[in-house]
């Protein structure tokens, strides 16, 4: 009788400490070490213990820096090498197996979750500080860094302000070549720092500047990227569900790129909820080195003009915006729906059918190919609810509808809803509004 011979165990390596890479943060190493292998020298540095070290790799996955990594001696790495030859030489094993275990092994080196901080003349794109709230989420769920990258000329502030909104890092580029946004310099700022810390997520708004910096960096290096999603949620593969309408709005696509990383995604304005602010919060800046010169740059820019087109109300950052629809039945109407904004300190929004009409200029259209709003309260005049107009409004704090079809759609999203004729309840409404204002101005004079 022969004896089955064992394979020997995989061996699991001691944590070592890679030089010059860690930041001091706190000691996460050592309070997640269940041995009690590190203890913190004065610089606050992590010094391991091998011979208790057990090779559960907590400690590396908590490092905010990547500054610890799981050592072999030679034997180990034989055996290593042993048992990944045998495993994929074994006819039992499935080409696909092998395969997918080829893809994660090229995946998993790929690791945080990157927010791209855009700005413009030193202000910086509110959507960054809402995507850093988002990306908190997904880094929470990966269990892995939030960085934010900064780029600009004189943007150190905005590091601070990016850690304050979440971000544990910043990778900031600060130099005058920087200063305006150019698609060259950036692209290949971004592309470096790519390179060297290889994130598995990088997310940015769905602005101007976004859209084109993004979908260039994306094709450098040569992985995926989603547009303006609404939605984004990470599985435990991590691959990340990036949720965008689809088929011109008809129905809401969930996009996932698990064969390339990063995995990159645009999300518009107003559409991820704003974190709040901890002036209190701590976090790493790490100075890099612009890759880039003014003389490698062929796009020079003469002059900024700002737009003075007429486009003097931003619906987009407003907190009470009343929307009119087919339903106002003609530009005067308007009227009626400028005076209700005057009383709520508001502005009037349309629908794209009001748009096309003539009714109201495109830059006050809300919804798929208009602006993605968040007021505290959005009333809708007139207005069906058509999918593509409640991508651009669904998430405002308060819906009101007014329409005189009990069964559109509009009411299945609103808080409230009014079945009724608008050019009824509309100026019933307003008036009621004055009255209440007046009769509290009168009461704060008379007391
Ligand atoms: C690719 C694509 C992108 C699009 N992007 C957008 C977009 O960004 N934004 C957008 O809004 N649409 C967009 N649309 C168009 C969208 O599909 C709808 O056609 C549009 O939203 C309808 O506008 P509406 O609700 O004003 O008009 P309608 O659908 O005609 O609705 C009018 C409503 O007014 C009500 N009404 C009429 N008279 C009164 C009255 N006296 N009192 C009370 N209620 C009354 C009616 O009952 C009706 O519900 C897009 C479409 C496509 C294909």
């Amino acid at each position: 009788m022969t004896e089955a011979v064992k394979p020997p165990k995989k061996p699991r390596g001691k944590a070592s400490l890679l030089e010059d890479k860690c930041i001091a943060c706190g000691a996460r190493c050592q309070s997640v070490c269940p041995v009690d292998a590190i203890q913190m020298n004065d610089a606050g540095e992590p010094i391991i213990d091998a011979s208790r070290c057990i090779g559960c790799v907590k400690c590396v996955k908590v490092c905010p820096v990547q500054a610890l990594q799981m050592s072999f001696t030679p034997e180990e790495l034989r055996i290593l090498e042993e048992l990944a030859g045998s495993a994929s030489s074994a006819a039992e094993v499935p080409e696909e197996d092998a395969e997918e275990a080829a893809l994660r092994k090229r995946l998993a080196v790929y690791r945080g979750v990157w927010v791209f901080i855009e700005q413009t003349e030193g202000e910086p794109a509110k959507v960054s500080w809402e995507l850093l709230g988002k990306g908190k989420e997904l880094a929470l769920a990966r269990d892995c860094p939030l960085a934010a990258v900064v780029m600009g000329d004189d943007v150190e502030k905005l590091a601070h302000q990016a850690i304050g909104y979440g971000a544990g890092q910043v990778y900031l580029m600060d130099a005058p070549v920087l200063r305006h946004y150019r698609t060259e310099a950036y692209q290949r700022g971004v592309c470096a720092l790519v390179a060297k810390y290889r994130p598995e997520v990088i997310l940015m708004g769905a602005t101007g500047l976004g859209r084109d910096l993004a979908g260039v960096v994306a094709t450098k290096l040569a992985t995926g990227l989603t547009a303006d999603c609404t939605g984004l949620s990470i599985d435990d593969k991590g691959n990340l569900l990036q949720t965008r309408p689809a088929f011109g709005g008809n129905i809401m696509a969930t996009i996932v790129c698990d064969k390339f990383r990063p995995q990159m995604s645009t999300v518009r304005p107003h559409v991820m909820p704003m974190p709040a602010f901890d002036p209190a919060a701590t976090g790493a800046i790490f100075s890099e080195a612009v890759p880039v010169t003014e003389e490698e740059i062929h796009v020079k820019v003469l002059q900024i003009l700002m737009d003075g087109g007429g486009a003097d109300v931003d619906i987009a950052g407003a907190d009470f915006i009343i929307s009119g629809g087919r339903g106002m039945m003609g530009k005067e109407n308007f009227a009626m729906l400028q005076e209700l904004a005057e009383v709520l300190g508001g502005v009037v929004g349309a629908s794209r059918s009001a748009v096309d009409a003539g009714w109201m200029p495109p830059d006050r259209q809300v919804g798929q190919t208009g602006k993605t709003v968040r007021p505290k309260v959005y009333i809708a005049c007139g207005i069906s609810g058509a999918i593509q107009h409640l991508v651009g409004m669904q998430d405002s704090d308060v819906v009101i509808a007014i329409n005189r079809d009990p069964e559109a759609p509009i009411f299945q999203v609103a808080n409230y809803g009014i079945v009724g004729d608008l050019f009824r309840v509309i100026p019933a409404l307003t008036g009621k509004l004055k009255a209440l204002k007046a009769a509290r101005s009168g009461a704060s004079k008379a007391s």
